[in-house]
């Protein structure tokens, strides 16, 4: 019966645990997995990076093509107007040449006056200006006034010629800028232009842009750029993504279309390794593309870093899950098995009080009849009555200092006592009961015991709880022993029997409060499961502590050890 209102309570506590707790967590868990686990197989954690590299490019790529129209559109401003005089036009696109180190060379086509074409000296021979001369004066001759009507009708009145051509150095790439001038008269074709040096494209105008790109990109507006994708993806918004370095290259796109193993030009920290995302620049340079990647790691890298970490927190948070339901399951079975002990000990308590005082009544109320006539039964009947009401404020006092324990509120007297008297006394008023038990007591005080502050009443009650429960838990061989002693600077105080002994598992048990052990015979007699709890609590309260030395079926030895510290 009470086992099965037990597991009962067990079943319950499991239920309850694996609905509440168990199954969400688990869901929750499992939903996480899942989560990451497609993260990982759609490759996300790379695709918001690539997404964000493509964003990024694209501003670079509008930064270049504003800068390259920008000093082309400086330099038309500059520009002598169709109506100057030659010389006038010549001193102008000098002026132009010099103060614009960037162009290998300036030219104005007047389809009237044919073409005027100013080079930089030192970058462009006379021979190569007559020959870029007379190819752009072909070229106009044929289809000036065709791109001159193409051009005012552009927005911007530029259009860009790029490309990589041979040099005595190998390919170099350079862009030029054709422009009209919509202020001059429209039968007329003029046009004018301005030739990028290819080396200051190489060496000063792509670094510094890629330079500026790289830095400005992470640090200066990290909302917008590729930082921003990382925090969309996190499911706990938990992770942060580490402040990767990004690195850009420009290359030549159509001529190594797949391989970009050959940079015009790279941001520090490119090292070489071939762009995680591309992109293909317009005008003005048409023909060369953007790549980009992280400095010294891949999206890859730090996606797979990200699946991990998190499969690492989603373990750590199910360790910590199962941690926490092995602990919540044992304390709450603690409770239940407390829960038990305490009912069991409502139960003995009403039993053992309810005995005595049913004896006490029914020889009271023999005695009352006046049936009993002889003195010697008399005196039985007395002495019966005597000891059940012994017993019952034994039982009552035990009770009434266990609750003072547990209020906290229990206070001792400590007081100097002859305590071999103090021992001798108890047994002496048990010595009868013991006897007529047909127990043997073997009482052994040595002489010379130095008077201990202790409280009287509460080592009497220790000792009485302790020959009692030898009495109570010895079957075939009747003896008691009572030994006090000293032992250095302890007193100690032993009662032996030879009783029904105790399980070396339960031996620390016993004296925590309520517990009883599983021996039938402990089950068959009445007892409160407080005795052997007060034994320690007034014997720690004494600043010593109780033993036990047991093997069941051979008998018990409980030993109380007080300090004689505490002697005065
Ligand atoms: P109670 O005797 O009222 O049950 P105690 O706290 O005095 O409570 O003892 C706790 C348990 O320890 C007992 O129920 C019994 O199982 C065991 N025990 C105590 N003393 C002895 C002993 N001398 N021999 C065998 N078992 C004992």
């Amino acid at each position: 019966m009470k086992s099965k209102r037990q597991s009962n309570a067990r079943f319950r506590l499991v239920l309850t645990l694996t609905l509440a707790v168990v199954f969400p967590a688990l869901t929750l868990i499992f939903v996480n997995y899942q989560h990451v686990k497609s993260i990982q197989r759609d490759k996300k954690v790379e695709a918001l990076i690539h997404r964000d590299f493509q964003y990024v490019l694209a501003i670079g790529a509008k930064k270049m093509a504003s800068k390259g129209y920008g000093l082309a559109e400086e330099a038309r401003e500059a520009f002598p107007s169709a109506d100057d005089s030659d010389d006038e036009k010549r001193k102008k696109l000098d002026e132009i040449v010099q103060k614009n180190p960037w162009f290998t060379h300036v030219f104005l086509y007047d389809a009237k006056k044919g073409i005027l074409l100013e080079p930089r000296h030192d970058l462009m021979s006379d021979k190569e200006a007559d020959e870029s001369g007379r190819m752009y004066s072909a070229w106009f001759n044929l289809e000036g006034s065709y791109l001159c009507g193409q051009l005012s009708r552009k927005p911007k009145p530029i259009m860009w010629m790029a490309g990589e051509s041979q040099k005595e150095n190998g390919l170099v790439y350079t862009t030029t800028a054709i422009f009209s001038f919509p202020e001059v008269m429209r039968d007329r074709t003029v046009l004018g232009g301005v030739s990028f040096d290819p080396n200051y494209l190489k060496q000063k105008f792509f670094p510094q842009l890629l330079e500026e790109l790289t830095s400005q990109s992470v640090t200066t507006d990290p909302d917008q750029t590729y930082e921003q994708g990382f925090h969309e993806l996190m499911p706990q918004g938990g992770i942060e993504h580490p402040d990767q370095k990004l690195a850009m290259m420009v290359y030549p796109a159509d001529v190594l279309k797949a391989e970009p193993d050959r940079p015009l030009a790279k941001s520090a920290g490119w090292g070489s390794g071939k762009p995680e995302v591309t992109y293909k620049l317009d005008d003005p340079f048409r023909g060369l593309a953007l790549g980009i990647k992280f400095q010294g790691t891949t999206a890859e890298a730090i996606s797979r870093r990200w699946v991990w970490q998190s499969f690492l927190i989603l373990g750590a948070l199910s360790v910590l899950m199962i941690g926490g339901l092995v602990l919540t399951y044992r304390s709450v079975n603690k409770q239940v098995a407390l829960a038990r002990l305490k009912s069991d000990f409502v139960s003995n308590v009403s039993h053992e009080l309810r005995t005595p005082l049913a004896l006490i009544r029914l020889y009271a109320e023999t005695l009352e009849l006046g049936r009993i006539t002889t003195q010697e039964k008399k005196n039985e009947y007395y002495s019966i009555i005597r000891k059940e009401s012994e017993r019952l404020s034994a039982l009552i006092n035990n009770i009434l200092d266990f609750s003072r324990i547990e209020a906290g509120a229990k206070e001792y007297d400590f007081r100097d006592t002859d305590i071999a008297e103090l021992v001798h006394n108890t047994l002496d008023s048990y010595r009868y009961q013991i006897e007529q038990q047909g127990f043997a007591l073997e009482e052994q005080i040595d002489p010379g015991i130095p008077s201990v502050k202790v409280d009287r009443e509460a080592i009497a009650r220790a000792l009485v709880n302790l020959v009692n429960n030898a009495l109570k838990y010895s079957d075939n061989e009747k003896f008691l022993g009572v030994r006090l002693y000293r032992d250095r600077s302890v007193l100690k105080l032993e009662v032996s029997d030879r009783g029904i002994g105790i399980d070396r598992n339960e031996q620390s048990r016993i004296f925590e409060k309520f517990y009883r052990t599983c021996d039938p015979l402990v089950h068959n007699t009445k007892g409160s499961g407080l005795g052997l709890s007060l034994v320690r609590h007034i014997t720690r309260a004494h600043g010593g502590d109780v033993e036990v030395e047991s093997t069941p079926g051979r008998g018990s030895k409980f030993t109380l050890s007080l300090p004689l510290a505490n002697e005065t």
